[in-house]
């Protein structure tokens, strides 16, 4: 598909892509929302991506498509700067050393997303993981991104909430008390070729 999601969506509409979607409610609240945005939901779980499926059957919307993969891969599904956005979303925290390279913000997956992002485009990630998040915070600091937005308590910021989406484990999460953090990093322009 890489190259072809304008084709397939059928118009030149901004391409959004949430990875590790889970069950796609972040994904579908946002696709009812902004019909003007394509969503792609990526997940690497069949079960868990079921329900995201159920959920479109239920709710056909033209402006989504789900994609069962790792997201190791995601440079070969995307052309350069082909994608405007993307969203991490209570990422899996891999809290041993030697994983590190497995988190969704860690340098090598900020590489790959740096390739598929238009330049200017941004990342946002939340979390409640403070060590997942000053991770995160370290990382793209040292990739060169800027950081417009980060809050460590996103719930608090009235401005932050306007618009502000929760998804599934937002919603848990912050229910039982934990604040959820956030940054908005900037793909590096620098770099492009
Ligand atoms: N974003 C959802 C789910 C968070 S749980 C929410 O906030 O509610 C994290 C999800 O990411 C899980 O469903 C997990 O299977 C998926 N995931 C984790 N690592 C992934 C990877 N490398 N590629 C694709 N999906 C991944």
């Amino acid at each position: 598909m890489a190259g072809k999601w304008r084709e397939h969506f059928g118009n030149d509409h901004p391409i959004y892509v949430e990875i590790g979607m889970g069950k796609g409610r972040f994904l579908m609240d946002n696709a009812r929302t902004y019909p003007e945005i394509n969503y792609i939901g990526i997940e690497k779980y069949s079960s868990v991506l079921l329900r995201g499926i159920q959920k479109l059957d239920e709710e056909p919307l033209g402006n989504v498509s789900l994609i069962r993969m790792e997201a190791e891969y995601i440079a070969e599904v995307f052309a350069t700067g082909e994608v405007d956005r993307i969203y991490l979303n209570f990422s899996d925290p891999w809290p041993k050393d030697r994983h590190a390279k497995r988190r969704l913000p860690s340098r090598e997956f900020l590489a790959r997303y740096e390739q598929i992002l238009k330049p200017g485009s941004m990342v946002e990630f939340k979390t409640d993981n403070r060590e997942l998040f000053d991770f995160a915070v370290e990382e793209a600091e040292a990739a060169g991104w800027e950081m417009p937005v980060r809050t460590y308590d996103l719930h608090a910021d009235e401005a932050l909430m306007q618009g502000n989406i929760m998804t599934e484990y937002e919603e848990r999460f912050s229910s039982i008390g934990n604040p959820i953090c956030k940054y908005i990093i900037i793909r590096p322009g620098h770099r492009d070729r």
